[in-house]
C-alpha cells in the first residue's frame, strides 16, 4: 500500500499541501486507527495515485465526537462569523481551482475543463450559503390570546453526516456542507471510495480558511468498510441528520437504518430522466441541449437523459444529425485539452454500460454509432441506439454512461405517459416551441427538476432534488437551509 503520491500529480500542483491521504478529524490529519489504507486509482491510467485511510467504526466515532464537541460552540457563532468563514473558503476554492481540478481529473477522470466547471459550480454554493447565513431569521406570530407572545426560532439540527458519490466529488460536498455550516451545524463527511482526494483537498482549504477544529471532519473508507463506518453514525444519537447523495438502493438502506434514532434525512437519489423532442422544436437547440445534458461527465450524472423520446415526424432527421455530432466526439486522456469524454469511473461502470448496449441490441436496437464494447481500459465511445423500446434494460435502469437510446413516439399523450413510466422522478427535459404545449407538458411531468428548451439546468439559486424514488429534500436555493434547521415555537404567557 502506497503512502506517497503519484509523482506527476504531486509535482504539477502549486499548493502541494492540498494532497492528503489521512482523515481530517478535529483539525488534525490522522491515520485510520487500524492504520489500514486502500489505493485510490486513476481511471485513465489504471495506476494508483496514493493510499488513503481505510476507516472503520472507531474512526467514525472519533469524527462524530469531534463534531459533537465543536457543535457546542459553532451553533453559538454569529451569522456574520459563519458567513465570513464560508466567504474565505469560497475564495480559497476559487484561488486553488487549477490544483483541485488536477486532483479531481486524476481520481475521477473527467476532462480538466469539466473539473474546473464543477469547482466553479460547487464554489457557487459556498458563496450562496454564506449569503444565506446573513438572512437567517425567525418569526413573531400574531397574538392569539391577550398577554401572550408566540415566536418561532430556527435552530441548527446538530451534527450532520454527509455521504457523497464519486461523479461530482466537489459539488455534492459543497452543496451539503455549505448550508449545514451556514445553519450552525457541524459535519462528518464520508466521500465515495473512488474520489476521496478532492474531499480531503476541500478539508485542507477549510482548514486554511480558519474553520474551528471539529466543525468539518472527513473520513475515507473503501467500499467494503463504508457500511461499517457509516453504521457508527447511524447508531449515534448525536448525529441528527443524514444528507446523502447516491443510489436509490443505498438511500433506502440508510432510511431504514436511520429510522431507529429518527434522524432527519435528505436523500438525493438515482434518476432515469426522459428527454422529449417534439416535432415543433428547434432541432439544433434540442441536439445541443441533449449533448450538454447527456454527455457531461461521460453520461455519469444523475440528471442526464437516460431515455430520449423523439417525435415520429422528425425521428430520422434528428437521429442522423445527432449521430454526426456524437461520432465526432473525442474520448481520451482527461488532461488533453481536446478531450470531451474521459474514462468511466471503474470496471463496474464499464460492465453495466456494456450490458445495457448488448441487451439493447438483443432486443432490437440498432447501433447508429459507437460499439458494444469498451476500448482498452475504462474508455467507452459514445453510442446512439435507434429503435429503443421498453424491453431494454436501459428503459428502466440508469445506464450512467455515454449511451443515447432513441425511442419513437407519435402523440404528446404517449410521450408524457412514457416519460413518467418510471419509478424515478429526478429530472425531465422537453423541447418544443409551442407555448400551450409547454404549459401542458411541464404540469404533467413527474420530476423535481424540469428543463424546458434547456439542457443545463442546475444552479445554486434553484432547489435541486427529486420526487418518487429519486428521494426527498432540496439542495441549493433559499429552501436549501431548511433541511438543516428545526423550528422551535416559543410561547410566552401572562405578559400582562
Ligand atoms: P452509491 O453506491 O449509492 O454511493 C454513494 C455513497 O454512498 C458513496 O460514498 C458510497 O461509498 C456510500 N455507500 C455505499 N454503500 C453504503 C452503505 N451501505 N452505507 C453507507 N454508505 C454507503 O452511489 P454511486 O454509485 O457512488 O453514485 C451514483 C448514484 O448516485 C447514481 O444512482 C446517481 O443517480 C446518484 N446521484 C444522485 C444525485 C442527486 O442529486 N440526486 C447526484 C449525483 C449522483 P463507497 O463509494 O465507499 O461505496
Amino acid at each position: 500500500m502506497s503512502d506517497t503520491f503519484d509523482i506527476d500529480l504531486a509535482s504539477s500542483l502549486r499548493e502541494p499541501t492540498l494532497l492528503n491521504h489521512r482523515n481530517y478529524i478535529n483539525g488534525q490529519w490522522k491515520k485510520a486507527v487500524s492504520t489500514d489504507t486502500y489505493e485510490v486509482m486513476n481511471p485513465a491510467t489504471g495506476q494508483s495515485i496514493t493510499g488513503v485511510a481505510n476507516s472503520d467504526a472507531i474512526d467514525a466515532v472519533h469524527a462524530a465526537r469531534s463534531a459533537r464537541q465543536a457543535f457546542n460552540s459553532w451553533q453559538r457563532t454569529t451569522h456574520r462569523e459563519r458567513a465570513s468563514l464560508l466567504e474565505k473558503w469560497h475564495g480559497l476554492i476559487e484561488q486553488h481551482m487549477d490544483d483541485i481540478a488536477c486532483i479531481m481529473s486524476s481520481e475521477q477522470g473527467k476532462p480538466l475543463a469539466e473539473s474546473k466547471g464543477e469547482i466553479a459550480y460547487g464554489a457557487s454554493y459556498v458563496k450562496w450559503f454564506a449569503q444565506m447565513a446573513m438572512q437567517l431569521r425567525g418569526d413573531i406570530l400574531p397574538d392569539s390570546v391577550p398577554g401572550r407572545q408566540q415566536t418561532v426560532e430556527k435552530r441548527p439540527v446538530g451534527v450532520v453526516a454527509v455521504i457523497t458519490p464519486w461523479n461530482f466529488p466537489l459539488a455534492m460536498l459543497a452543496r451539503k456542507i455549505a448550508p449545514a455550516l451556514a445553519a450552525g451545524c457541524t459535519v462528518v463527511v464520508k466521500p465515495a471510495e473512488d474520489t476521496p482526494l478532492t474531499a480531503l483537498a476541500m478539508a485542507k482549504l477549510a482548514d486554511m480558511a480558519g474553520f474551528p477544529p471539529g466543525v468539518i471532519n472527513v473520513i475515507t473508507a473503501s467500499r467494503e468498510q463504508t457500511a461499517i463506518a457509516v453504521d457508527a453514525w447511524l447508531k449515534d444519537v448525536h448525529v441528527k441528520k443524514i444528507s446523502f447523495t447516491g443510489s436509490t438502493q443505498v438511500g433506502r438502506y440508510l432510511a431504514e437504518r436511520a429510522a431507529t434514532s429518527l434522524k432527519k434525512l435528505s436523500l438525493e437519489l438515482g434518476g432515469n430522466a426522459p428527454f422529449i423532442v417534439f416535432e415543433d422544436c428547434d432541432i439544433d437547440a434540442a441536439i445541443s441541449g441533449l449533448l450538454a445534458a447527456k454527455l457531461r461527465n461521460g453520461g455519469q450524472t444523475c440528471v442526464c437523459p437516460n431515455r430520449i423520446y423523439v417525435a415520429n415526424g422528425i425521428y430520422d432527421e434528428f437521429a442522423s444529425r445527432l449521430v454526426d455530432k456524437v461520432a465526432a466526439m473525442k474520448v481520451g486522456d482527461p488532461f488533453d485539452e481536446a478531450t470531451q469524454i474521459g474514462p468511466m469511473i471503474n470496471q463496474k461502470a464499464i460492465d453495466k454500460i456494456t450490458h445495457h448496449v448488448q441487451d439493447a441490441e438483443e432486443n432490437g436496437g440498432i447501433l447508429l454509432c459507437g460499439s458494444t464494447n469498451a476500448r482498452e481500459g475504462f474508455f467507452f465511445e459514445p453510442v446512439v441506439i435507434a429503435d429503443a423500446n421498453n424491453k431494454m434494460a436501459l428503459f428502466s435502469e440508469e445506464t450512467f454512461g455515454p449511451v443515447l437510446p432513441l425511442f419513437r413516439f407519435h402523440t404528446e399523450h404517449e410521450a408524457i405517459e412514457e416519460a413518467n413510466n418510471t419509478e424515478y422522478g429526478l429530472a425531465s427535459y422537453f423541447y418544443t416551441q409551442d407555448h400551450q404545449r409547454i404549459h401542458r407538458v411541464k404540469r404533467a411531468l413527474q420530476a423535481g427538476v424540469i428543463g424546458v428548451n434547456e439542457g443545463a439546468v442546475a444552479s445554486e439559486v434553484a432547489p435541486f432534488g427529486g420526487v418518487k424514488a429519486s428521494g426527498y429534500g432540496r439542495e441549493g436555493s433559499h429552501y436549501g437551509l431548511d433541511d438543516f434547521l428545526q423550528l422551535i415555537y416559543v410561547c410566552e404567557g401572562n405578559l400582562g
